[in-house]
């Protein structure tokens, strides 16, 4: 099959001599390829430094000379995000070193983990996932990618551990391993399958990308709930919430679950921009729902900010000043699948984008590919972040509950017994 450059899309000739990325596994035409070479020449020449005590030197300087001359080439951020793992591949495979690489996900735990599972498929013809575990710091799993060899009639087991906490995932090994998964990984088993397994992820998952650290020795790894289990987020979850619902709750509780915030601002609005017009319930029994729904949860806190604006209320605005309130902490917006892929609409939308985070639900009824496509538009176009709730969120709207209370039907599965029973006591919705 012809193969096509990485970086330029170009059909390479057969008689071309293209740049192969063995461990990336992606070739690049000769004109694209040839600052690859001269980037991984020293990585790939490691085993001419016949001097063990000098390889450590010569590794920093590699890396270092690397790193320099990365920066100042014309590669997209995909391009170099290759050529590091080629480059560190290329150290592990000739230093006669193990070399780990950890990649760091922003993402929710589900979403990292069925990224994982998926590209361990593409990569292996038996895939079993095995091995759950839970601490109360963070999570833990351990998948076992079980690769045959008919040849020898035995097999290998890939370790595949990752860790999550509050919305941040770590995927910390993959390889080989026999008896201790931590301590026996060594990528130079089954390079292929690695090699294969990061491509699949890759393809999926580009968006995930986000940092990566190399380690020697993969029984050094240290993971406290301190290194990243704070993480300095705010996330502000507004609504009209005419009534709040269990959709509503799941979406709040799921953000503080996996979106990486350690406080959640549920905000009522006042008049919601594209509801004027409609008849809203009076803001104190909507700010009474909320209180209700979310009651005992210590992180989360109900605001009457916008409520008690006389103006209408713009999300933009609200960040802005929640934003002079906190100002060292990043503020993500809350939202669902819907509201998501019209922000580019909304009151100063692009300055929205721009400035702020995202947490999203993918709400029952929204293709899960448009918010995909939307997530990827936002963070080319204005480089936003956002992370994709994946915990499955109730299929419920405020207006399904409004028309049962009209037909005088149960809403007893859409709210919490609370809000059922405030919504009966004080006769709303009739
Ligand atoms: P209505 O039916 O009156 O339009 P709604 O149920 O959509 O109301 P809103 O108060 O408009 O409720 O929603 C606030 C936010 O919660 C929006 O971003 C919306 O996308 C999100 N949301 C509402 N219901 C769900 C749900 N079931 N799952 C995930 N997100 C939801």
């Amino acid at each position: 099959m012809a193969k096509e450059c990485a970086v330029c899309g170009k059909t390479i000739s057969l008689l071309e001599k293209s740049v192969k990325l063995k461990y990336a596994g992606a070739h690049l035409c000769t004109a694209c390829g040839h600052e690859a070479e001269q980037l991984l020449y020293g990585a790939r020449n490691l085993n001419n430094v016949d001097d063990e005590e000098k390889l450590n030197d010569v590794i920093g300087d590699i890396k270092e000379n690397f790193y320099a001359e990365l920066k100042k080439s014309h590669y997209s951020p995909y391009i170099k995000s290759i050529l590091k793992d080629e480059l560190l591949y290329n150290i592990g495979a000739n230093a006669f070193r193990k070399v780990i690489i950890r990649k760091y996900f922003r993402a929710g735990f589900d979403e990292a983990d069925n990224a994982v599972y998926e590209a361990g498929k593409s990569a292996s013809e038996t895939v079993l996932k095995t091995d759950l575990v839970k601490t109360d710091a963070f999570s833990q799993r351990t998948y076992i990618f079980e690769k045959m060899f008919l040849r020898t009639e035995s097999y290998t087991s890939l370790h595949v551990d990752i860790i999550n906490s509050g919305g941040i995932t770590i995927i910390t090994t993959i390889g080989a391993g026999g008896g201790d998964g931590y301590s026996n990984n060594d990528w130079g088993t089954e390079k292929a399958f690695v090699s294969d397994f990061w491509r699949a992820m890759r393809a999926k998952k580009r968006m995930f990308m986000e940092k990566e650290t190399e380690i020697d020795n993969p029984a050094r790894i240290e993971i406290t709930k301190d290194g990243f289990g704070v993480t300095n987020r705010i996330g502000i979850f507004g609504g009209t919430f005419d009534p709040i619902h269990l959709g509503h709750k799941a979406l709040g509780e799921a953000a503080l679950r996996e979106g990486s915030i350690d406080k959640l601002i549920v905000m009522p609005a006042k008049v919601q921009p594209f509801k004027q017009g409609k008849r809203v319930t009076e803001p104190e029994h909507r700010f009474a729902m909320a209180k209700l729904t979310f009651e005992g949860n210590e992180k989360v806190e109900v605001s009457d900010y916008e409520l008690n604006n006389t103006t209408i209320s713009y999300t933009y605005d609200t960040m802005k000043y929640l934003q002079g309130i906190y100002p060292d902490k990043k503020l993500c917006f809350i939202l669902g699948t819907d509201s998501f892929l019209m922000l580019e609409d909304w009151y100063k939308g692009i300055e929205l984008l721009e400035n702020f985070s995202f947490i999203v639900g993918d709400r029952p009824g929204y293709r899960e590919a448009e918010l995909d496509e939307a997530m990827l538009k936002y963070k080319s176009k204005y480089g936003t972040e956002t992370i994709k709730i994946t915990a499955d969120m109730p299929d419920i709207s405020a207006t399904e509950i409004r028309e049962a209370l009209k037909a005088d039907k149960s809403i007893d599965d859409l709210v919490t017994d609370a809000v059922e029973r405030y919504i009966k006591e004080n006769g709303l919705y009739n």
